[in-house]
């Protein structure tokens, strides 16, 4: 005789993630477990204040709990590689995470969108894109609220946008969107991956059972996804069903020989977010949407805080906050195609970066950078062969520093390139402190 589990579910990690799955989980009647490898998880004051029976561990993990469990949830932050995840999966335990809950509920249709950048952008504009196209539609997953929220919160929704991260991609099995789309793949998380091609696999899973696919014909390591059986609809800046094309007025954004928006009527501000607005066309009409809706909404679409952000006009000078340009390859995104003479601040946290590539990826108008922070002396060595460098100890000096190494007319951005954590508690930490202190330069000056 197999005795019953004493537990329906433990889920591991209480984080954002590990609370939404313990919401449901509690309204759903379930018997479960938690547990976070850390004293205090984010989430402990409010699950102990929503539910004095569910059993937590802080701390560690419980081996004798974990092997009591009919199914394991994994927080994307849990790395599956730990001995008790391992141990769980020889055994032959069911481990799933919050998106394959929410695969298994949903009855209404998905588009789920990951890549490496740009993926909350793209998230948003399609959201938008939908609401304009008369959808009741919820907007979530890795970019807040969680997918399990919005099934609770939005029972009602027609349509479900996600953006979905390799780590929530790797225990996800049965999600089966209406339009799968991967906006590209460049180097990340190596930390959590054996090798890129593991966390490329992970992130072809959105494809597994996808009705139809959008790719970026431009990404090697994207074109090498495309499953034979399925539709695909491309996108790329040169090629690609959706692309730019460069007309008598500018560029624009054309589906063949079709021009549909000008580039110029985008609010949004950067050539990667170009690629970003035709990854958003591509999924619209793959979804089957009226081109009206979809330029309606790319026509009003902002942007997000803290993602090359424009602060507007301050002394003059034109301020970028790009505040979420955590690692190299979104910084050198962020400041391609301004237009007009730059002055980069960067700096933070370097995560041991190679830097070379952000040297190599500064446009031609660069007039300067100021560095500040952990990263300032690497920074130096890698930018200064290349062009006038200023290094100082904060951001605020730095947008001193800024403002005095810029001319009138000039657009000056942070793009950091590097992580927030050793000057501020997190990107947004840092975008607003930015902002607070341009608002200071405009009144000052
Ligand atoms: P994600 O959700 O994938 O982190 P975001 O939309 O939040 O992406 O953008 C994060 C940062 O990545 C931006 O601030 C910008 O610097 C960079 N970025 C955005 N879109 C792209 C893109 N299509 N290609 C390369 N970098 C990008």
């Amino acid at each position: 005789v197999v005795e019953k589990p004493a537990y329906d579910a433990v889920i591991l990690g209480l984080g954002q993630s590990g609370m939404a799955c313990a919401r449901y989980l509690l309204a759903g009647g379930r018997d479960f477990a938690v547990m976070d490898t850390r004293p205090n998880p984010p989430g402990l004051a409010e699950l102990q204040s929503r539910s004095a029976d569910v059993p937590i561990v802080t701390g560690r993990f419980d081996a004798q709990m974990l092997a009591n469990a009919e199914q394991i949830i994994l927080s994307p932050g849990v790395d599956p590689r730990q001995p008790e995840v391992q141990a769980a999966a020889q055994r032959g335990q069911s481990i799933v995470g919050e998106i394959e809950l929410f695969a298994q509920a949903v009855s209404a249709p998905v588009i789920a969108i990951t890549g490496s950048n740009g993926k909350s952008t793209v998230t948003s504009i399609v959201g938008e894109m939908a609401r304009c196209a008369g959808k009741a539609v919820a907007v979530g997953g890795n970019l807040s609220p969680p997918a399990l929220d919005l099934l609770m919160t939005q029972p009602d929704a027609d349509l479900y946008v996600l953006e979905l991260s390799s780590f929530q991609l790797e225990t996800t099995a049965s999600l089966a969107p209406l339009v799968g789309a991967v906006l590209n793949l460049t180097a990340d998380h190596l930390d959590r991956y054996d090798a890129m091609r593991d966390y490329a696999a992970a992130k072809a899973r959105i494809l597994t059972h996808a009705q139809h696919a959008v790719l970026n014909a431009q990404d090697l390591a994207v074109t090498a996804m495309a499953p034979a059986e399925l539709p695909i609809t491309w996108f790329g800046e040169q090629t690609g069903d959706y692309h730019l094309l460069t007309l008598e007025d500018g560029d624009w954004l054309c589906r063949g020989a079709t021009p549909l928006v000008a580039a110029s009527s985008l609010p949004l501000v950067g050539r990667h977010n170009l690629q970003n607005a035709l990854a958003a066309l591509a999924i619209g009409s793959a979804a089957g949407w009226p081109d009206a809706a979809m330029i309606s909404a790319l026509k009003t679409f902002r942007g997000l805080p803290h993602r090359s952000e424009s602060l507007g006009w301050h002394a003059d000078r034109l301020w970028i906050n790009d505040s979420k340009a955590t690692n190299v390859g979104a910084a050198v995104a962020g400041i391609q195609g301004l237009g007009r003479p730059m002055v980069l601040l960067a700096g933070g946290d370097g995560k041991g970066q190679d830097f070379r590539p952000l040297a190599a990826g500064l446009p031609s108008e660069t007039r300067a950078a100021v560095v500040y922070g952990a990263a300032a002396g690497v920074l130096v060595q890698a930018l200064a062969p290349h062009v006038v460098v200023q290094r100082v100890e904060s951001l605020a000096d730095a947008v001193v520093a800024a403002l005095r190494l810029s001319e009138r007319g000039d657009v000056i951005a942070l793009a950091p390139a590097c992580a927030s954590l050793d000057q501020f508690a997190d990107y947004q930490d840092r975008g607003r402190q930015f902002s607070a202190l341009v608002e200071q330069v405009g009144q000052n000056g």
